[in-house]
């Protein structure tokens, strides 16, 4: 999503469970005799592996936002995405999605910024499906600061944040602190932190590669995942939102002189040269159809 300004926070307080219903709970278990499912072992690779969440949607209807008409966009929703990548040497988290506590509520009370939010599957539940705590994601790149970016962010403040300056000086100014959802993200302010400067690559082999894409935000960046299989893969981030910015070359008017259009022309020039795709987080065609875990693309 574009705009940061004010609106309701996504965040709700948590009904707590009543002690009668655990014992009973508890119980039941114990009668039965049912074990808990225990979490498959983390993944050990060989190779790079990536998964994809679904981390949430947006429910949006103004692409004059993004200076598209609505007849020119096929769906004007937007996925939202998250990404794990696991490479034989640690464990990258790219994005953390819209808040884990929006799960089953209704959109008429998370509309933010004219953006309604829908959950159905948390973060963390869909890590623990493969084996992953937070405890074991060596890395976290957040695309940039965005609330449908950072929503679970502060649950890997234990990774080192690999962050570009301009992004985390604005989550942390005093304007930040006031917004509804600092709390999501908090926690990294006492990271293990590693500020950036251009492109890094994260294990040295080439193959997770953070690409520096100001523009959208000023620490904006994507992040270029080397599959052996599946071959170069750009997550874009929100260096666009939907793909027919791309075919149409169009781009919100506040981002004319921020440095998008040089970014996109970086991004396509190194397409070019890797032979590389572009998976754009927020189409929804891509959020249908790709691939998402517990399945995974190497
Ligand atoms: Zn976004």
């Amino acid at each position: 999503m574009g705009c940061l300004g004010g609106g309701k926070a996504g965040a709700r307080a948590v009904r707590p469970v009543g002690k009668a219903m655990a014992l009973a709970a508890l119980l039941l278990l114990t009668i039965s005799g049912a074990a808990l499912p225990k979490p498959s072992p983390a993944p050990k690779v060989t190779s790079v592996r990536l998964y994809v969440f679904d981390c949430g949607t947006l429910v949006y209807n103004r692409p004059e936002d993004y200076n598209l008409k609505r007849e020119e966009v096929r769906d004007t929703n937007m996925g939202v995405t998250c990404y794990l990548v696991v490479h034989p040497k640690g464990v990258l988290l790219y994005d953390t999605g819209l808040n884990d506590r929006l799960v089953g509520r209704p959109l008429y009370e998370n509309v933010l910024d004219g953006y309604g939010q829908i959950k159905f599957n948390t973060l963390s539940g869909q890590l623990a499906d493969i084996g992953v705590t937070p405890a074991r994601i060596d890395y976290l790149v957040l695309s940039h600061y965005h609330w449908d970016h950072v929503g679970n962010a502060g649950k890997f403040a234990s990774s080192t944040w690999l962050v570009y300056k301009g992004d985390r000086d604005q989550m942390f100014s005093n304007a930040a602190r006031a917004y509804p959802w600092f709390n999501q993200y908090a926690a990294l302010e006492h990271s293990k932190t590693q500020l950036l400067s251009g492109d890094y690559d994260v294990f040295g082999d080439g193959t997770v590669v953070v690409l520096a894409t100001p523009g959208h935000t000023e620490g904006h960046c994507s992040l270029l995942v080397r599959l052996r299989n599946t071959g170069p893969v750009v997550l874009s981030g929100d260096l666009y939102h939907y793909a027919e910015e791309r075919d149409l070359n169009r781009m919100p008017d506040e981002e004319k002189t921020t440095g998008t259009a040089e970014s996109r022309l970086k991004i396509e020039e190194l397409l070019r040269r890797v032979k590389g795709q572009l998976w754009i987080g927020h189409s929804m065609e891509f959020f249908r159809t790709v691939r998402k875990s517990p399945a995974w693309y190497d």
